[in-house]
């Protein structure tokens, strides 16, 4: 058998791994205690549940509250427990920015920030192909408060962005690379409209955690979904937001407060724990999915590969720009000589890719991308059947070798169909 890694070019290769690389250290570094005096202590933090937190006085208590803007300040349960406050001061670090408040869930890191920045008469410019239920979250609750939603092409110019934007425009959500399209988002020129606009610009950086500065390329927060590749082993749902400024961290934290956003314990530990090995994990993984996707790319049933790192990714200018790595998630458009029951059929006919929601595990999986997505403007998506790919730790040999009789049993019942 053939070692795929070994045949993609040496700087494509490096291109996509290097930033997990870079990261490893850090991740291994950031969050832990340090030895200190004759004393000893464990490598990984104590989980410490709780709701109620005594105080010595009515009026210690009373201070507590007014610093609940301190990254370690203990209240309540609701706003926070030690193992919590330390992942989102690892958060913050990889990031960049200067605090992160951890949510019970992806989707809520997506809802936490539009209902901070956002009221009644504003208007928000929403990327179209943001992640769906972040878009169901815009229809059906943000609409129902008398905010007003226009959706934007991704990769929009900075006139057709204006152009869009109204008096009320006070926030810009971005999603990079968009949800099952990929497309890589100019994220300096959002930010720059946002701050024309006195906006905020927000962005759901899942995909690129630790391979972008999102606060220096102009977002004002970031939102991640921990359940994908920091937690890393399908087993947690959690997610974070991050901020880089006093001010919005205020707005942010009173409003997550305010909401009861907070994460259990013990999915705050098992996404650090997740984290430590998130750079090896993904170095391994990017290298098998860059093979995969380059395979791809030279089968006769596909039309057109969506890896950012590659030139046939709508916005990879901007992924070779601002990123200094690639995930394992991608996409591929078949040609369109395939129907949808011919792809269906294919991927039912995989035994190495799980068929299932969500991303980022050890373990590779496949989605449909066509059907039941809701978009407003045009999508590289609907030129042709087309999939997700996630790829795991699994040997590349092997899931190429998975796809190869999958595609080769696909292009059969076409010829088969072509002769009848
Ligand atoms: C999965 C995902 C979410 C939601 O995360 P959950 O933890 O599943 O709620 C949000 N944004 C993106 C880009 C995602 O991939």
């Amino acid at each position: 058998m053939t070692d795929h890694a070994a045949t993609v070019p040496a700087a494509l290769l490096e291109s996509v791994v290097r930033g997990w690389r870079d990261l490893s250290t850090r991740l291994v570094q950031l969050g832990r205690d340090r030895p200190e005096g004759d004393g000893g202590v464990f490598v990984n933090p104590p989980i410490t549940r709780g709701s109620t937190v005594l105080f010595a006085s009515l009026e210690a208590m009373d201070a507590a509250g007014h610093r609940r803007y301190d990254d370690e300040q203990l209240i309540y349960g609701a706003m926070g427990t030690p193992v919590q406050h330390l992942l989102e001061q690892v958060i913050a670090a990889i990031e960049g920015g200067a605090h992160a408040q951890i949510v019970p869930s992806g989707l809520a890191a997506c809802a936490l920030p539009l209902l901070a920045c956002l009221a009644a008469g504003d208007h928000c410019l929403l990327s179209d192909t943001v992640y769906g239920p972040t878009r169901r979250f815009a229809e059906k609750v943000l609409r129902r408060f008398g905010v007003e939603i226009t959706y934007f092409p991704p990769l929009a110019s900075e006139s057709e962005l204006l152009a869009l934007a109204r008096p009320t425009t006070r926030v810009i959500y971005a999603e990079s690379p968009g949800s099952h399209s990929f497309e890589v988002q100019d994220l300096r020129m959002l930010g720059r409209v946002a701050r024309q606009l006195d906006a905020r610009l927000i962005v759901d950086n899942t995909w690129g955690i630790g391979l972008i500065d999102p606060f220096a390329l102009g977002a004002h927060i970031s939102v991640q979904a921990l359940t994908k590749y920091p937690a890393g082993h399908s087993d947690t749902i959690i997610g974070a937001v991050t901020v880089a400024s006093d001010a919005d961290w205020r707005l942010l934290r009173d409003t997550a407060i305010q909401s009861g956003q907070t994460a259990g314990p013990d999915d705050c530990w098992l996404t650090l724990r997740g984290l430590r090995t998130m750079g090896v994990r993904q170095e391994r993984q990017a290298a098998t999915a860059i093979a995969v996707a380059l395979w791809l790319q030279s089968r006769p049933e596909v039309a057109r590969v969506l890896h950012p790192a590659l030139p046939s990714c709508p916005g990879h200018e901007n992924w070779k720009r601002d990123f200094t790595g690639a995930s394992s998630l991608f996409g591929v458009v078949f040609d369109p000589a395939f129907t949808g029951a011919d792809l269906m059929a294919m991927i039912d006919s995989l035994t190495l890719f799980g068929i299932g929601a969500s991303w980022g595990g050890y373990e590779s999986l496949v989605l449909p991308t066509t059907g039941g997505i809701s978009r407003t403007c045009q999508s590289v998506t609907q030129d042709g059947p087309a999939c997700r790919f996630h790829i795991g730790l699994e040997a590349g040999e092997l899931l190429i070798a998975d796809l190869a009789r999958g595609l080769d049993g696909m292009s059969a019942t076409r010829r088969a169909r072509a002769g009848a």
